[in-house]
């Protein structure tokens, strides 16, 4: 922030300017974070709605399609179009399920947990696709690593939405880097992938939910909005660096459990 104003003399003659320089970085970042987090309640409280609205008539259609399912015979070639619908209804479930993941509040409950296991937890998950997707994963997991307060359940979620999009960002395969350190009082997990990378100008919606990049039917956009959600939640913070062709990576933060911090 720049101000300038006349600088003037004892007669009240000009003299010269005064210029003011001001770094205002910290500022825009925290209401940066502000604004990000009143979309997130606002939209929290609309997906809870729906998502509960829509969850009713969703299991009644999943239920009655497999039982419409076992009443025909096993050659019967509609069996394919069943299978589309009951495909595509559990489709259907897991984003009304990450809708209400995303608008729940305080309901998991908090213990320390070490983030190490949970990345090795959430990696046993994701073997197979990245085995399939020639994805290497190179681990440099700090030793030792103090407790972070939290449930482990939704941090398995954060990493493993960050894992797929890794995967994702690799259709060649590639490299994901996953290292976890302590510093000042804070755990620190960096995952680091070889990927196509964000172009600037996406760099700060990848965070909006509903915000995609991936085709209809692959990517739903609340990824990376959920995992933002539940990082706050742990007190925690998440940032991005990223270099279209080269990669991305993701840095986060989560304070060291019994210590005292402002939320
Ligand atoms: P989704 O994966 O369903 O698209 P997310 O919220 O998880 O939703 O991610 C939003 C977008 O951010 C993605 O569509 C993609 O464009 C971008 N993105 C996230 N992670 C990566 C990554 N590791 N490399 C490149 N782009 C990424």
């Amino acid at each position: 922030n720049v101000s300038i104003a006349p600088l003037v003399g004892k007669a009240g003659e000009r003299i010269g300017r005064l210029i003011l320089l001001d770094d205002i970085s910290q500022r825009v970042r925290l209401e940066e974070q502000m604004v990000q987090t009143e979309k997130l309640t606002s939209l929290g409280l609309l997906a809870a709605g729906v998502a509960h609205e829509v969850n009713t008539p969703l299991a009644v259609i999943s239920n009655y399609i497999q039982m419409l399912a076992r009443q025909l015979p096993a050659d019967d070639p509609r069996h394919q179009i069943i299978d589309k619908v009951v495909k595509q209804t559990f489709r259907a479930s897991e984003i009304v399920n990450n809708l209400l993941n995303f608008s729940r509040t305080g309901a998991a409950e908090f213990t320390a947990v070490n983030l190490n296991s949970v990345v090795e937890e959430t990696l046993s998950l994701v073997t197979h696709p990245f085995k399939t997707a020639r994805v290497n994963v190179l681990k440099t997991l700090q030793t030792q690593l103090p407790p972070v307060l939290g449930s482990a359940n939704r941090l398995q979620q954060v990493f493993l939405n960050l894992f797929m999009n890794a995967r994702d960002a690799m259709p060649s395969g590639g490299m994901l880097e996953i290292r976890t350190a302590c510093n000042n009082g804070y755990v620190e997990v960096e995952i680091t992938d070889t990927g196509t990378g964000i172009p600037r100008e996406n760099l700060h919606r990848i965070f909006d939910p509903f915000f995609t990049t991936k085709s209809t039917g692959r990517g739903t956009g609340l990824g990376l909005s959920v995992s933002y959600g539940i990082i706050k939640e742990h007190a925690g913070k998440i940032d991005v660096r990223s270099t279209p062709g080269k990669g991305t990576s993701f840095r986060l933060e989560f304070p060291v459990a019994g210590k005292a911090v402002n939320v």
